[in-house]
Order: structure tokens, then sequence, then C-alpha cells
């Protein structure tokens, strides 16, 4: 697979879910082998978007440097990896990602309106060699290496909404070419009843009807409903390809896991690079 990067810059502007602070972001064109990074500049300070600068992961994916901070950077993630973007520069004026319409859409709109350019070097794939696990006390990840019928990314998540909502599974078979269509659409989601809690953790103060889907007596308060019946389910599919591309490379393997979400997925991620015996990194064609 080649490299690919933007063919021009891109400008979008909104408010962050958690801070409300209305920010702009440039996706800019970047040479390759520069990879994709994000550019506080306010504050001058490059942040590569690598699991090894995650700070926090506490109801969003939040990375920083030098002490330099951007929130919520999975869903601009997740557009990227959908779309095979692999060097990438982002400026950002302020401290979060604009959530937009809570899903990656907007992103992958924005990016296909101005067009991909293909770059001469061929583009790195990381591939699961062997099985690796991380478990906590409410949930676990794992990544598997890929059966042998099995392509690209797979991944099987099993969810327990502890009776907020219908439990749900979902299984995305070789996520490329699926993405742009299945999940990039599913908006973030909350629980009605969870919203004081959120609020006194100083979080989503810029979440509404017109972000995230709030779930109350197991239905959407949002008075157009829902994109699709597993919407939520696919939201935690965009949120797990976002994070795994943190890891720095596409993944060929098979992500499974149950009540996941960003603090699991990170942690799989260290411990994939744990050691050099997990993984393969090479060229597909
Ligand atoms: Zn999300």
């Amino acid at each position: 697979m080649k490299s690919y990067t933007l063919k021009e810059p891109i400008n979008i502007d909104g408010i962050g879910l958690h801070t409300g602070i209305k920010t702009k972001i440039t996706l800019n064109p970047a040479p390759q082998y520069s990879g994709i990074f994000f550019k506080r500049t306010d504050k001058s300070v490059i942040i590569p978007a690598k699991w090894d600068y995650v700070i926090s992961t506490k109801f969003s994916t939040n990375i920083a440097s030098n002490g330099v901070e951007v929130k919520t950077v999975e869903h601009l993630l997740s557009a990227l990896a959908g779309l095979h973007i692999n060097n990438c520069e982002i400026l950002i004026d302020n401290i979060e990602v604009p959530i937009l319409d809570g899903s990656s859409n907007i992103f992958v709109e924005s990016i296909l309106k101005k067009g991909i350019k293909e770059q001469d070097s061929e583009q790195k794939i990381l591939e699961i060699i062997k099985p690796v696990k991380f478990s906590c006390d409410y949930g676990y990840a794992e990544l598997t290496p890929n059966p042998s019928e099995a392509e690209g990314l797979n991944i099987n998540l099993e969810s327990r909404f502890d009776g907020k909502y219908e439990d749900q599974d979902i299984k995305i078979t070789n996520l490329n070419g699926n993405y742009i269509e299945y999940i990039s659409r599913a908006r973030t989601f909350g629980f009605y009843q969870e919203i004081e809690y959120l609020k006194s953790q100083n979080l989503i103060k810029g979440g509404s009807l017109d972000n995230a889907i709030v779930i109350k007596d197991k239905k959407p308060l949002n008075k157009d409903g829902l994109r699709y019946d597993n919407e939520l389910m696919r939201h935690k599919v965009l949120d797990v390809v976002g994070d795994l591309y943190l890891s720095g490379y596409p993944i060929i393997g098979t992500y499974k896991g149950f009540k996941t979400g960003h603090f699991i997925t990170n942690n799989l991620l260290k411990e994939l690079f744990k050691s050099k015996e997990n993984f393969k990194i090479h060229k597909i064609n």
C-alpha cells in the first residue's frame, strides 16, 4: 500500500465536547515518513499522535508533550485511519479537537472533498504475530493474528450497558472498505443519568443533542433518533479504530473486546509494544 497525505489544507472549526472551547484546526499535507502529528499553534509544541504520548483516557483520548495537551484526538485519528492517510500535520489553536456532529463523518467528507494524494513511498503496516491481551476489573481487549481467511483489521466487540441500554455485540470483518459507510457516521453517546456526574467532573461542557446521542430509558432523546439500529456499537468501533491508530500503523489482525474503551485500548497497545515478538512491521502490496 502506498503512503497517502492530503491534496491541500483543510480548515475545520467547532467546539470541544469536554471543554466547550471553540477551536480551529487545519489539516495540512505532510511529506512522506512524517507520520501523523499535532502542532499546538498557540504554544508552538508538536505532539506526535502516538500511544506513548497518551496522558489520560477518561471519556476521551488525550495526548501531550512537554505539558502541552491535545484532548479528544480519537475521532479525527479514526477518520485518518479509515482513509489510509499516514502523513498529516494537524494544526490546532487550542486544547481540544472539535466534536462536530459527534462522529468522524465531517472529517471524512471534508478530506474526500479536497482529495487524497498518493505519495511515492510504500506505507508500512503492523501485523499481529502473537496474541496480546489487556484485562481490567470490568472488561478486556485482545489483538490476535488473523485467521488464514481474514484480511486487514477485524473488530469483534461485546458490550454490557448494565440495564441502561440493550446489550449488543458487533462484528466488523475487514474494516478496509467498510469504514466510510458503516462506521464514520456513528455518533458518540452518553446516558442521561450520568450527565450530572460528567458535569461534576468538569466534562461534557460542549455536549448537546447536536453532537451526541443521549440515551434515557433505553431510548435516544435525539429527535431524529439513531442513524443505525446499532449506532452505539458502531461508534465503539470508530473509537477503537482511532485509538489503535495511535500505534502509528494500520493494523492487520483481529481486535476482540468486552466493554472496551479508550483506557483498555491504550493499555492493549502498551502490552503490544512490550515485545517485538508480538508483531511484524512490513510493507504490503
Ligand atoms: Zn468516541
